[in-house]
C-alpha cells in the first residue's frame, strides 16, 4: 500500500516552487521555493507546516541543483523521497499541445513528446523538463505524473481551436489555441458548481482567472468550449506585463516602421505591455493606490498624471475584461455563474464591480458590501436575486495537480498486475 502524500512541483524558468501535500486530509506537511535559480545568489525558503521558515541564500546553478536542495530541506523533517508515505511527485507541466488531454505518467516517450512541444513553449517546458528529469534521477522508483496547463482545454470544439489561417501552414507548425491555466480553470469552475450546490455537468461558467497572466474561459457542464489564450498566452486579456488580444499587424508594423526584430516585439508584448506598459505598474494594487491617491486634491500635477495613467490603465483592463465576458455569454447561451479567482480576481474588489458594472440586463449583479467583505474561501457576491451568480472561487492548483496525480497512481495502483 503506498503512501498517501503527493509532491508537487512547479519550476518556472528561473524558479521550482513546491508543496507537499497528504490526500488524506489535505494538510500541507511543507511547502517552499527556490528563486533566482543561476543567477549569481539563489534564495530558498522551506517552510514546515506549524514550522518557521528557514531561509537562505547561495549559488543554485540549474534545475538539478534546485531541487536537490528541495530533496535535502524535506529530508531534514523527515519528509524525503524516500519516505513510504510519499505516493508521487505531481509535475506541472505548461504545453501538453494536442496529445496530452489528462494527467499522465511520466515516461520516456512522454518526454520525448514535451520536448517535442518546446518551439510552442520555449520559455516553459524546458524548465518543466529540466525539474522532472532531476526528479526522475533523484527518485527513480516513485511515480511521476505530469499535469498540463492546456489539458482541460483540450475539450474546445475544433472552430474555437482554429485560427483563420491556412491550415496546411498551421498544422505543420502547430499553430492552434491551446490555452493555458488549465488547472485553474478546472478546479475553480468545480468549486463554482459547489459554491451553487449542483454538479459540475449541469453548470455552465465564466471563469476569470486574473493573476499575473489573464485568462477568461467558458465552461460548459464541466468542459471547457473556449478560453482567451491561444498558441501562447499572450493572447486574450490585458495582464500584468501582456497586451492580450491585439491586431497581429501592429508587429509587421513595428517590424516595418520601428525596425524593431522579432524579438524586440515579443519582449515589448510580453514583459512591457499590458498594465505595466500603460502606467508602469504591473501590480494591481499599485494601479488600484494610484487611483485612490489622485482621487483627493491634496497632490500636485505629477500625483494628477500618475493617477490618470493608472486609471487609463484600469480602464483599459476592465474594458477588455468586460469584452470577454459579455462574449463567452455569447458562447455559452446560458450562464449560471461569473466566478472571480487569482491574485487580483480574489482580491481587488473594484475590477469585479467594474467588470460586471452594466451587465444587469445579462443577469449578473454585484453586490457592493458582498463584494467588499474579505474572506477566505469561495463565496458569492451577488445578491440572491440575481439571474447569474457571481463568486470568488480562490484558486488552489497545487491542490488540484496533487488531486489529479493521486487519482491517477491510486486508479493505477489499484489495476490488477
Ligand atoms: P501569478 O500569476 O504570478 O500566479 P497571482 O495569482 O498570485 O499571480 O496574482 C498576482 C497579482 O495579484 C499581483 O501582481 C497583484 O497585481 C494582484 N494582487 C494581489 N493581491 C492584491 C490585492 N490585495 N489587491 C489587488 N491586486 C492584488
Amino acid at each position: 500500500m503506498r503512501g498517501t502524500r503527493v509532491l508537487v512541483l512547479n519550476s518556472g524558468s528561473s524558479s521550482v516552487k513546491y508543496q507537499l501535500l497528504d490526500m488524506a486530509d489535505h494538510s500541507r506537511p511543507a511547502a517552499g521555493i527556490v528563486e533566482r535559480i543561476g543567477e549569481r545568489t539563489s534564495y530558498l525558503r522551506h517552510t514546515p507546516a506549524g514550522g518557521t521558515p528557514r531561509e537562505r541564500e547561495e549559488a543554485v546553478d540549474g534545475h538539478g541543483a534546485a531541487l536537490e536542495a528541495v530533496a535535502a530541506e524535506l529530508a531534514r523533517d523527515g519528509l524525503g523521497l524516500d519516505s513510504p508515505e510519499l505516493a508521487a511527485i505531481g509535475h506541472r507541466v505548461v504545453h501538453g499541445g494536442r496529445r496530452f488531454t489528462a494527467p499522465t505518467l511520466v515516461d520516456d516517450e512522454v518526454l520525448a513528446e514535451i520536448e517535442r512541444l518546446v518551439p510552442v513553449a520555449p520559455l516553459h517546458n524546458p524548465a518543466n523538463l529540466a525539474g522532472i528529469r532531476t526528479a526522475l534521477g533523484l527518485a527513480p522508483g516513485l511515480p511521476q505524473v505530469a499535469v498540463f496547463d492546456t489539458a482541460f482545454h483540450t475539450t474546445m470544439p475544433e472552430y474555437a481551436a482554429r485560427y483563420a489561417i491556412d491550415p496546411a501552414v498551421a498544422d505543420a507548425h502547430r499553430v492552434r489555441r491551446y490555452g493555458f491555466h488549465g488547472t485553474s480553470h478546472a478546479y475553480v469552475s468545480r468549486r463554482t458548481a459547489e459554491l451553487l450546490g449542483r454538479e459540475p455537468s449541469e453548470v455552465n461558467v465564466i471563469v476569470l482567472h486574473l493573476g499575473n497572466g489573464a485568462s477568461a474561459s467558458a465552461v460548459a457542464g464541466g468542459r471547457c468550449v473556449d478560453t482567451s489564450m491561444g498558441l501562447t498566452p499572450l493572447e486574450g486579456l490585458v495582464m500584468g506585463t501582456r497586451s492580450g488580444d491585439i491586431d497581429p499587424a501592429v508587429v509587421f508594423h513595428l517590424a516595418r516602421v520601428a525596425g524593431m526584430s522579432v524579438d524586440e516585439i515579443d519582449t515589448l508584448l510580453n514583459k512591457r505591455s499590458g498594465l505595466l506598459g500603460l502606467c508602469g505598474d504591473n501590480d494591481m494594487r499599485e494601479v488600484l493606490r494610484r487611483m485612490d491617491s489622485g482621487a483627493g486634491d491634496a497632490g500636485g500635477a505629477g500625483d494628477a498624471e500618475s493617477a490618470a495613467s493608472a486609471k487609463l490603465a484600469f480602464d483599459v483592463y476592465v474594458h477588455r475584461l468586460r469584452k470577454y465576458i459579455g462574449a463567452y455569454f455569447a458562447v455559452l447561451g446560458r450562464v449560471d455563474a461569473v466566478a472571480f479567482t487569482a491574485g487580483v480576481g480574489e482580491n481587488a474588489a473594484p475590477v469585479r464591480r467594474a467588470a460586471v458594472a452594466g451587465l444587469e440586463g445579462l443577469g449578473p449583479v454585484v453586490d457592493p458590501e458582498l463584494n467588499e467583505a474579505r474572506g477566505g474561501g469561495p463565496r458569492l457576491i451577488s445578491p440572491a436575486s440575481a439571474r447569474v451568480a457571481v463568486a470568488v472561487v480562490p484558486t488552489d492548483e497545487e491542490l488540484e495537480i496533487a488531486t489529479q496525480t493521486y487519482a491517477l497512481v491510486t486508479g493505477a495502483t489499484a489495476r490488477p498486475g
